[in-house]
């Protein structure tokens, strides 16, 4: 039956940036479809860790600074295998944004932008998709992209860069892994209401000239973006592979 497609059920996936926002509701969608999640974040994730529980599944936290990627991606993959014996999916979700003119934007921001959200993916999906290959069953690897993917912006232009880039990597990566039945796809989220956006939000004028451009005439939330994880985390979305998906409200559309 469809919906059986959807199922995670005896799957293990490891969610970045699980400790809060859009990271904390792709764990427990995938929870509540019945996989067991590992959480990797830099702050307290004790509430993610909960509402796993809460649905009869498995959680493992393991607290990583992603900022060092080369460094933890290969202890990410070890403690996951060692306490749940393998890995069948991953969600590059942690990710920040530093917020300053490109003309005085400094090498700080650029350099922890482009760590966290670009190398750092990079170097998880490079550990996860070995041992993925070393499994022989295939797998699934989602990558956090962004409208910034597809536009410029303002102000951010390492954020825009490492969006750039991660929807490029979702395409080389899933050029090289398909022939292993790993399946590489990302979600771009539009405007959603997260601590990440909140400075934008507090802007009263900027989030009016938001709120007027959504078609959908508001912003989105965590949980609207929950199910298309679901979806390419699972059996159903085997013949995708290497697309970046806007979940925007219209957004990119208009
Ligand atoms: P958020 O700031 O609420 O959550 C980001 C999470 O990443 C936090 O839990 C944070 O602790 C974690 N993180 C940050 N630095 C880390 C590090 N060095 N090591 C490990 N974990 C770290 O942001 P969010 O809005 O939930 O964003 C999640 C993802 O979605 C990001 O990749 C972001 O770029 C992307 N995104 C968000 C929006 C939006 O409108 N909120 C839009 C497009 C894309």
């Amino acid at each position: 039956m469809i919906l059986d497609q959807f199922k995670l059920d005896g799957k293990v996936a490891i969610v970045t940036g699980a400790g809060r926002g859009i990271g904390q509701a792709y764990a427990v969608g995938m929870a509540e479809a019945g996989a067991d999640i590992v959480c990797v974040d830099v702050i307290d994730q004790a509430e993610t860790v909960g509402k796993i529980k809460a649905l009869g599944r498995k959680a493992l936290a393991l607290n990583a600074d992603l900022s060092k990627g080369d460094v933890e991606a290969p202890r990410i993959v070890a403690e996951t295998v060692k306490e749940f014996g393998h890995i069948d999916i991953l969600v590059n979700n942690a990710g920040i944004i530093k917020r300053q003119p490109f003309t005085e934007h400094s090498a700080e921001n650029w350099n922890l932008v482009l760590a966290i959200n670009l190398s750092a993916p990079f170097f998880l999906s490079q550990a996860v998709a070995k041992q993925m290959i070393k499994q022989g069953k295939g797998g699934k690897i989602i990558n956090i992209a962004s409208m910034l993917s597809f536009q410029g912006g303002i102000l951010v232009p390492g954020y825009a860069a490492s969006k750039g880039g991660i929807k490029s990597l979702t395409m080389l990566m899933a050029n090289e892994l398909a022939k292993h039945n790993i399946c590489v796809n990302a979600i771009a989220p539009g405007y959603i209401a997260t601590e990440n956006t909140r400075p934008i939000r507090e802007d009263a004028a900027r989030n009016k000239a938001i709120l007027d451009r959504i078609p959908a005439g508001r912003w989105g939330t965590p949980e609207d973006l929950a199910a298309i994880c679901v979806f390419l985390a699972s059996p159903a979305s085997d013949y995708l592979n290497g697309y970046t998906y806007a979940c925007d409200g219209g957004w990119l559309a208009r």
